[in-house]
């Protein structure tokens, strides 16, 4: 099979010819239609995430199951499929109590601790493939559906992780990112007041679109101002921070208002400071939230399905190009997600 492999951190992609991957007891093989290309993946392939090389990185695909291993009975060939992202163990407790991303057991995640899916064939557990539903067109939009699982399902368990209500504000800092944007769709679909705070002008009408009834520019810094002002001095519901540097989380800490939840995902995990008195005062929480499960996953599709949230998928090209895209990628030029065309 034709895939794009890494040989090491911060090194461009290989086309190459490699065999084709052959299902063991309890795995399945996918053909790839495509694959998604986010900001996690080119952290792994910039060096910044620890990662195994050779590696096929990848993990937002849509595909057709092509072959079964012994003893799976839960796909079959033909199968429309996406991934899930985390190879967990799926019997400790964590797992069994629908929290498997706090999985005890972890084995790592697609594509950055087992190869992925920028080649035409991927390997993987078959609990790790996710049926789509049939009412999914996923032959017309392969790119858009196949992102669903990690850029559109992330900010879905956001509103359960930060108990978003119908009325509430909630700001997004880094907005304009892949996570970002998909995060202002979800939260307008929640039916709340939503903020885009990001420092790309570039990405701004972008926000509006995805749903931002304002955008706060945070290039000249001034963002909990900003965000008090919008507020009247009452300071947001939610703030969701998929940027998490030190200074976006203080940020946030400071625009919360009373009953104010903060959300970090992702970023540097570097420590911050907040103020003991206001969370005391005002009751607020902090809160972290870690990719979805299994369940979220299906949630998300299901609203993509009945045509009420569409991911926003700018890039599509074909996979000899992989290392055109993750340069867009690392310099924050996509709007929305990216993703490659393999079959
Ligand atoms: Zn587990």
């Amino acid at each position: 099979m034709k895939a794009m492999l890494l040989k090491g951190p911060n090194t461009p992609f290989e086309l190459v010819q490699r065999p084709d991957p052959v299902a063991g007891p309890g795995e399945a093989v996918a053909r790839v239609i495509t694959c998604g290309s986010g900001l996690t993946i080119q952290h792994a392939k910039a060096g910044r995430r620890k990662i195994s090389f050779p590696r096929i990185i990848g993990h937002e695909i849509t595909g057709e199951i092509a072959e079964v291993g012994p003893g799976v009975t839960s796909l079959k060939v033909g199968d429309a499929v996406t991934t899930y992202f985390y190879l967990n163990c799926g019997h400790c407790r964590w797992c069994l109590a629908n929290l498997e991303p706090l999985c005890a057991n972890s084995g790592g995640q697609v594509g950055l601790e087992c190869d992925g899916g920028y080649a035409e064939y991927m390997k993987l557990p078959a609990q790790n493939f996710i049926k789509l539903p049939e009412t999914l067109d996923y032959q017309a939009h392969p790119a858009e559906i196949g992102v669903i699982t990690d850029a559109l399902a992330t900010p879905y368990k956001v509103l359960s992780r930060a108990r978003i209500k119908a009325g509430e504000t909630v700001a997004v800092i880094g907005a304009g990112g892949g996570l970002g944007i998909h995060q202002l769709m979800m939260a307008k679909w929640a039916r709340a007041r939503v903020i885009a705070v990001d420092t790309r002008a570039a990405k701004f009408e972008a926000c509006r679109k995805a749903g931002a009834d304002e955008v706060v520019d945070a290039s000249g810094g001034r963002v909990a101002e900003q965000l008090m002002e919008l507020t009247k001095g009452e300071g947001v519901d939610v703030v969701v921070d998929y940027v998490s540097s030190t200074a976006t989380l203080e940020a946030g800490a400071k625009a919360l208002g009373r009953r104010g939840r903060l959300v970090t995902l992702g970023g540097s995990g570097k420590p911050f400071q907040v103020s003991a008195a206001d969370m005391l005062n005002k009751e607020q929480d902090l809160l972290g939230s870690r990719y979805v499960t299994r369940r979220e996953i299906l949630e998300t599709l299901d609203i993509v399905a009945r045509g009420e949230v569409f991911p926003l998928v700018s890039e599509i090209r074909p996979l000899e190009q992989a290392e055109a895209v993750h340069q867009l990628v690392e310099r924050g030029e996509v709007i929305g997600r990216a993703a490659l065309r393999i079959a």
